[in-house]
């Protein structure tokens, strides 16, 4: 990179911490052994696991035993979702409108399946509609998939509300929990779902690590066969430096969280004051949402042509979701929303992390407003 780039897109992915690059570093070198192995080696590799698995577990206030590593959010969901509907008989599953593609595409193929897939409407600041969730469920349903944040947004559901409903219709309730972990508490007991979804790289931690975090009461068919790791779950050589790594992510989140979230909701303010006096939309604005996330668009500016102009200015930002970048279609959480495709297309993200200061934040304001200067000048040139 030529120039000192500035990083707001904390949602598609984080950088990693020192302390946790420093927790991963003996089991990349010297502590390589496999943790099923019965001598020293292994022993040292198994001991590492298990504690991660205490920490991941000690997050979100389960016990260790209730926690399944596999290779992140995107495993985590599929492994939940088809696991689920090979222990159950085809009925319906019910998932939000806003869900991430790791969810709504693995529901969507289970209608080959025989399931009836069925799509939970939001209200216009992107919040499930509990009325809708109440109208689904009179069906009989065997899952029940909402995220507790969305990525797009950052709106935080209702996910204990859903739950309810959700138990009451004997369904089980799974919520993925990826862009939440590490920015607001979540608690798997208090949310009351039968299974949830972590990732490490959200949270200053490795890609490709992650949990499902499992109610022991349910039953799986494994996504992986093979030699029964991670209690029959999840076959696979444990990915050791990765699981301690995540570990230490969630430690590590877990003391930061009260001082990061004031500090992140006071830069997200001091960015949305401005965008209001720009003349931006922001969307979900009016809701509950974790601290980092604006999402808004300047009516009849590309969001795309926004990303790529801020990154030629030095600031890293995302146009819909990081993992459909390569789409040029409306994002879908904003369509879901009732927001009319042309402003769908100038959706903009922008996501703090943890290095963010507010001198970045004032920084990139006054860039953007030099960029939307110079956009409005020329389409006005050519109209
Ligand atoms: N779920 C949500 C809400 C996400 O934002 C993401 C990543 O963008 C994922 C799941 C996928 O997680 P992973 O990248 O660990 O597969």
């Amino acid at each position: 990179m030529a120039m000192t780039h500035v990083y707001f897109d904390h949602n598609a992915t984080t950088p990693l911490d020192d302390k946790v690059l420093a927790a991963m570093l003996p089991y990349l070198r010297e502590q390589y052994g496999n943790a099923s192995s019965r001598h020293e080696f292994g022993t040292l590799a198994r001991k590492a696991v298990n504690h991660a698995r205490e920490q991941v577990a000690a997050s979100v206030g389960v016990q260790p035993a209730q926690v399944v590593f596999t290779s992140g959010g995107t495993e985590s969901n599929n492994a939940f979702i088809k696991g689920a509907a090979g222990m159950l008989k085809p009925s319906q599953i019910a998932v939000s409108a806003i869900e991430h593609p790791c969810v709504a595409k693995p529901a969507q193929e289970l209608a080959r399946a025989g399931w009836k897939v069925r799509k939970l409407a939001v209200d216009r600041d992107g919040r499930v509609d509990l009325a809708d969730v109440a109208q689904a469920l009179k069906e009989p349903t065997g899952i029940v998939s909402v995220m507790l944040a969305n990525n797009e947004t950052g709106v935080i559901q209702d996910v204990a509300a859903v739950a309810e409903k959700a138990r009451a219709a004997r369904a089980w309730m799974h919520s993925d929990a990826v862009q939440a972990l590490g920015k607001i508490k979540v608690d798997f007991n208090a949310l009351n779902v039968h299974a949830m979804t972590l990732s490490a790289h959200k949270i200053y931690g490795p890609k490709g690590a992650g949990a499902l975090v499992l109610d022991k009461r349910i039953e799986l068919k494994p996504l992986l066969s093979g030699g029964g790791h991670e209690q029959g779950l999840r076959s696979g050589t444990e990915n050791v430096p990765g699981i301690v790594g995540f570990g230490a992510a969630c430690e590590l989140a877990a003391q930061r969280m009260r001082d990061l979230a004031p500090r992140l909701t006071a830069m997200r303010d001091q960015l949305e004051r401005r965008l209001d006096g720009m003349g931006a939309v922001i969307f979900g604005a009016n809701a509950l949402r974790i601290p980092n996330t604006s999402y808004f668009a300047f009516p009849g500016i590309e969001g795309e042509t926004l990303v790529i102009e801020l990154d030629k200015a030095g600031f890293a930002v995302a146009s819909g979701a990081a993992c459909s970048s390569t789409s040029t279609e409306p994002s879908a959480t904003l369509l879901a929303m009732g927001v009319a495709p042309e402003l769908a297309r100038g959706a903009v993200r922008f996501s703090l992390g943890k290095d963010n200061s507010p001198a970045q934040v004032e920084e990139f304001v006054q860039v953007l407003n030099g960029i939307l200067t110079r956009l409005k000048r020329l389409t006005a040139i050519a109209v």
